[in-house]
């Protein structure tokens, strides 16, 4: 194989500093690998974005960069999430090919140079998948496998068992570049950028040091961002089941009309307490369901910038 293409390794850090020293060591020792059998060229490089990291993530970056020329460093001026970490480094890095990272390195790095062949074969976007979850908490996996069923349900196309762990080709980020959202859910837009794509298999592993930066709050948020960014369907099922219940309401009225005439109107007030509660329920989660859409559309019209660098190591 001849080193044709250059690699951008993108790694999006916040409060790393317990894994970082060994990923980087690790990351470094793949890419040399790599660059030595010449399966990609010598310019190289891994790219880690400090998305505004309180601890010595950012110093622990720029030591490494001091040493080895193919560490670049991109630093967020604030926290600005891991989506958006990800897309500074994509948008701001020079490549042919971008294969992103999380930082504890839980996914399998050893499948790059596979993911890198696919890339010559002519593959725009390698999704890196995880054959086993049993690495990840019970309720970790049963959450995420009910999230996929419900946007499977919600009509999204997503890549079961697949995170932010892919390769993109140059092409495939210029694409993406195109979708202007401010509500960012990656592993959904990725699909809609179309171009050839295919699944590389690995095992994720624990992570090796320091704790998850996703605690549930963060994960539910995510998970509406998603829904509400990706799928309207909530919205349509509103309009449906209003249809359903003004037919009945108009059935109530007719048999309250009927009960009237008959002079038997005094009974009822449990059935009457009963449809009160709840249609009040139903109304305040539909209410509910047409905030987080307006909520959406609140942050997508600012168009606020997605992140803001502060610093750069080239
Ligand atoms: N991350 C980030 N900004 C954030 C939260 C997370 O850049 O606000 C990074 C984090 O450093 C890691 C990746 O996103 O590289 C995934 O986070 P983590 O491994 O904690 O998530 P989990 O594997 O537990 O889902
Ligand atoms: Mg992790």
């Amino acid at each position: 194989m001849k080193a044709t293409a250059e690699l951008a390794i993108i790694v999006p850090c916040y409060n790393e500093e317990e894994v970082l020293p060994q990923s980087i060591k690790t990351l470094s020792a793949e890419l040399d690998k790599m660059i030595k059998s010449k399966l990609v060229k010598e310019s190289s490089k891994i790219v880690f974005i400090n998305d505004g990291s309180a601890d010595s993530t950012w110093t622990i970056i720029e030591k490494h960069h001091k040493k080895n020329p193919h560490i670049k460093g991109i630093s967020l001026s604030r926290n600005f999430g891991h989506q958006e970490a990800l897309l500074a480094g994509l948008y701001n890095t020079d490549a042919d090919i971008y294969i992103t990272v999380d930082a504890d390195l839980q996914d399998d790095i050893s499948v790059i140079p596979q993911m890198i062949e696919h890339f010559y074969k002519g593959f725009d976007i390698v999704y890196g998948v995880r054959n086993r979850r049993d690495t990840d908490s019970f309720f970790k996996r049963s959450s995420a496998l009910c999230f996929y069923k419900l946007m499977k349900l919600l009509g999204v196309e997503l890549i079961s068992n697949h995170a932010d762990f892919r390769l993109l080709s140059r092409r495939a980020v210029a694409a993406m570049s195109e979708f202007k959202e401010r509500n960012l859910f990656l592993r959904a837009i990725v699909p809609l950028v179309g171009f050839k794509s295919c699944n590389v298999y690995y095992n994720r592993k624990k992570r090796e040091a320091g704790s998850t930066k996703y605690p549930l709050k963060k994960m539910i948020l995510f998970a509406l961002r998603g829904i509400s960014s990706f799928s309207a369907v909530p919205l349509h099922l509103i309009t449906i089941f209003g249809v359903l219940i003004s037919a009945l309401s108009f059935l109530l009225m007719l048999w309250t009309v009927y009960g009237y005439f008959n002079g038997s109107t005094i009974v009822g007030w449990a059935s009457l307490m009963s449809v009160i509660t709840f249609f009040s329920g139903i109304t305040i989660l539909f209410m509910g369901i047409i905030g987080e859409y307006i909520a959406s559309i609140f942050v997508e019209v600012k168009k606020r910038p997605t992140y803001i660098i502060d610093q750069r190591l080239d």
